[in-house]
């Protein structure tokens, strides 16, 4: 035995979960529920694995433009949306389309606004209609096989270029942070379903205020960051520094990948979708206005396929100042300054001259940002007595995540009460 191991510390009624992600901490606070003892390692200095904020400068800037749907069951249960006092954005969005931005609007919130929008050249009004009709429940795309991409499906129901091209492509890039919509039908279906169920929202103090609720549920003690966990097996982990701890159980709620990696198996990397969020501050006053919509680049011209004023929804700029966050979606060759320079070009193309004066913040280039998932994922079993759970076992979402954690913990529960 390693001599290190002679410190080893013994917890052995402990559930050992390693990740405190969106599904580390659901499985936590499950557990916690249930008064299942565990401990929670995680190598970052903070919670949330993706779902973070950082303050750089006096600004919130999120790890990525993300947001989170109200109508997201695993949300309802473990959050209190009061005290992340939520700010919901404007239902629709604006699109740049043959130099202007047109305003494409939830007809059935805003329906004045919805009947405008009708006359606009983001798609004909069948397409209109057919979006309706998706709405009603008359239009579906349940009856497609999972492994119809997004972009398939969309044909499928009758849409035209001009809708797709237009509306579609830019709003589900910036869902599904891949360019092709090559995503499967059913992650579209459900991410419809849940933009019109509810509203779409940010905590006031940032997207990082959800995995802080939730760990504020747990006792600190039980909490242990910056600790890279590099072996486990059904009953111990080790950290890289050679602590190790003995449980009752072991979950893996990592990424896909480290889970791997750590049960030492040999399987094939999931592709991972990308994006680059790049943020500018700008003085108050050249905001184009202080509606908290989503900007959409309707044009295929990019680099740019989505913006939001940030500022307009959070507490995430000083005073006198506002917040641009702006994706951009793929893998990129190029850097981030000069994937900046570029994205201010087309700034200055959407914004006019004032653009000039708007300073590039901070950009993250996040290669892992979800697992891509042309098909519905099935769930995998628990492989050799560690249980695992992650965003990859659904499709890929803070709901998700969430999911996963709980039933992870649901199965553990069972098994220690028979
Ligand atoms: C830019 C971006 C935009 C997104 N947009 C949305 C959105 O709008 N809506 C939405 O619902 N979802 C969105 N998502 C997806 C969502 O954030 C994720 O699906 C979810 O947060 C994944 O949670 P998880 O717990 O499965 O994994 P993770 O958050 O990756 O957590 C895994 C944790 O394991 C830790 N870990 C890994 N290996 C080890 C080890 N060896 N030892 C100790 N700790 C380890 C990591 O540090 C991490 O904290 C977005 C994600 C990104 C990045």
């Amino acid at each position: 035995m390693n001599s290190n191991l002679s410190k080893s510390e013994s917890n052995q009624s402990k559930i050992l979960i390693v990740g405190a992600g969106m599904a580390g901490l659901a499985c936590a606070v499950s557990l916690r529920e249930a008064n299942v003892p565990f401990l929670l390692f995680d190598r970052g200095d903070e919670v949330g694995g993706r779902v973070r904020t950082d303050e750089v400068e006096g600004y919130r800037l999120d790890r990525g433009f993300q947001v989170l749907l109200t109508a997201y069951p695993e949300a309802q249960r473990f959050l209190d949306y009061e005290k992340l006092d939520l700010q919901v954005c404007y239902p629709g969005s604006k699109v740049w389309f043959d130099n202007h931005f047109h305003r494409v609007a939830d007809p059935f919130r805003h329906p004045m606004d919805g009947v405008k929008s009708l006359l606009t050249p983001i798609g004909s009004l069948w397409d209109k209609l057919r979006v309706g009709m998706m709405r009603l429940g008359l239009l579906s795309s349940k009856s497609m096989p999972d492994q119809f991409s997004t972009l398939t499906g969309l044909y499928e129901m009758g849409f035209s270029d001009s809708m797709i091209d237009r509306f579609w492509k830019p709003f589900m890039r910036g869902v599904f942070l891949e360019n092709e919509l090559s995503t499967t039908i059913r992650k579209f279906e459900e991410t419809f379903r849940f933009f019109s169920e509810g509203d779409t929202v940010l905590p006031r103090k940032g997207i990082g205020e959800i995995p802080r609720q939730l760990v504020g549920q747990l006792p600190k003690e039980n909490i242990l960051m910056e600790t890279e966990i590099s072996k486990v097996d059904a009953e111990s982990v080790e950290s890289a520094d050679g602590r190790k701890w003995m449980g009752k159980g072991v979950v893996l709620a990592t990424e896909d990948f480290h889970a791997n990696q750590l049960l030492g198996l040999d399987e094939k990397e999931v592709n991972w979708n990308s994006v680059d969020c790049l943020y500018f501050s700008l003085p108050l006053t050249d905001l184009p206005s202080d509606e908290p919509i989503l900007y959409l680049d309707g044009s295929g011209d990019g680099p740019i396929n989505n913006l939001t004023f940030v500022s307009t929804l959070c507490d995430c700029a000083p005073d006198g100042q506002a917040l641009a966050s702006v994706s951009v979606i793929g893998e990129k060759e190029l850097g981030l300054q000069e994937i900046a320079r570029q994205a201010t070009k087309q700034l200055s193309q959407w914004f006019g001259g004032k653009v000039k004066s708007w300073k590039y913040l901070k950009g993250y280039r996040i290669r892992k940002a979800v697992p891509s998932c042309p098909n519905h994922p099935s769930p995998k079993p628990a492989l050799t007595g560690v249980y695992r759970c992650g965003d990859y076992f659904g499709l890929p979402s803070i709901d998700a995540a969430m999911k996963s954690g709980r039933l992870t913990a649901e199965s553990i529960i069972k098994k220690t009460a028979s």
